[in-house]
């Protein structure tokens, strides 16, 4: 019994290497808090890769609140064949997984206690059929929890984008974020700083609903930022996000130069 399961370990690990091997970089989004804009980032992101003519994934391991599928308004479920399951291609190329796609009903609650959630990640990593890629995303839960560890620990990750808010930065639980990060020798790449400031509609001006942000509280600077815009939030709403542009200041480069 003991050896069966030894197996069983030792073969997903292996189909987790091979389909691994065929990604160049991979990249995990985190954050402390929730809905500070994680899956926001992380569907930008990849939609500017995409349009750069790069060969893009989401693995969106919010497994109890699934948010990219609705972003993107995918609306088709993965197909499982001999070889894996495979991902669900969105209008600009990006493929994705999530929970969300899994379920018969988009609505349905997933109520997992951790030694399921960390299992479903590392059935996520063994079995999804990305084939080639040049940059797979990682759209992490919030928090520091089984997801983040099964992840960083089954797989050598390229770097680790923390997505904060003005009024989080400065929060130790951003701070701890970073901490598992290093601590499990996983690079970080910078922070993106989400709903920064808001343009007056009338004078152009930008205003830091926030304040000012608390870049050096963290210790970690700040790549880029996105500011609080309704039409980002209707997008979402309407899964049409791969349709913003944004200026992400330094952070693709960063992404080119890894
Ligand atoms: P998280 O992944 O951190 O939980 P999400 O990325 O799902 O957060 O964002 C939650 C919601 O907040 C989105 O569906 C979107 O409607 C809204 N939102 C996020 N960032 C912005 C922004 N910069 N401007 C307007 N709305 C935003």
């Amino acid at each position: 019994m003991v050896s069966n399961l030894q197996e069983q370990m030792k073969a997903q690990k292996m189909n987790i290497n091979e389909r691994m091997s065929k990604i160049g970089k991979k990249i995990a989004i985190g954050s402390g808090k929730g809905g500070v804009g994680k899956s926001v980032v992380t569907s930008l992101i990849a939609s500017y890769l995409v349009k750069q003519g790069k060969t893009v994934g989401i693995l969106d391991l919010d497994i109890t609140g699934p948010s990219i599928p609705m972003m993107f308004g995918i609306k088709d479920k993965p197909i499982a064949g001999s070889s894996g399951i495979m991902p669900v291609v969105t209008e600009s190329g990006i493929k994705v997984m999530s929970m969300g796609l899994l379920l018969s009903n988009n609505e349905d609650a997933v109520i997992w206690r951790g030694p399921l959630i960390s299992g479903a990640v590392s059935q996520f990593l063994a079995d999804i059929v990305w084939e080639e890629l040049d940059y797979l995303l990682f759209d992490l839960p919030p928090g520091t929890s089984d997801v983040q560890l099964t992840l960083m620990q089954n797989i050598k990750l390229d770097g680790f984008l923390v997505v904060t808010s003005p009024q989080t930065l400065a929060s130790t639980i951003v701070k701890k974020a970073i901490a598992m990060a290093e601590e499990l020798n996983v690079k970080v790449l910078g922070a993106i700083e989400n709903m920064s400031y808001a343009t007056c509609p009338d004078c152009g001006s930008k205003i830091r609903l926030f304040g000012d942000s608390k870049e050096n509280k963290m210790g970690v600077p700040i790549i880029g930022t996105i500011p609080i815009d309704p039409q980002i939030s209707k997008l979402c709403d309407d899964g049409k996000i791969e349709n913003y542009e944004i200026d992400l200041g330094g952070t693709y480069k960063i992404l080119e130069g890894l």
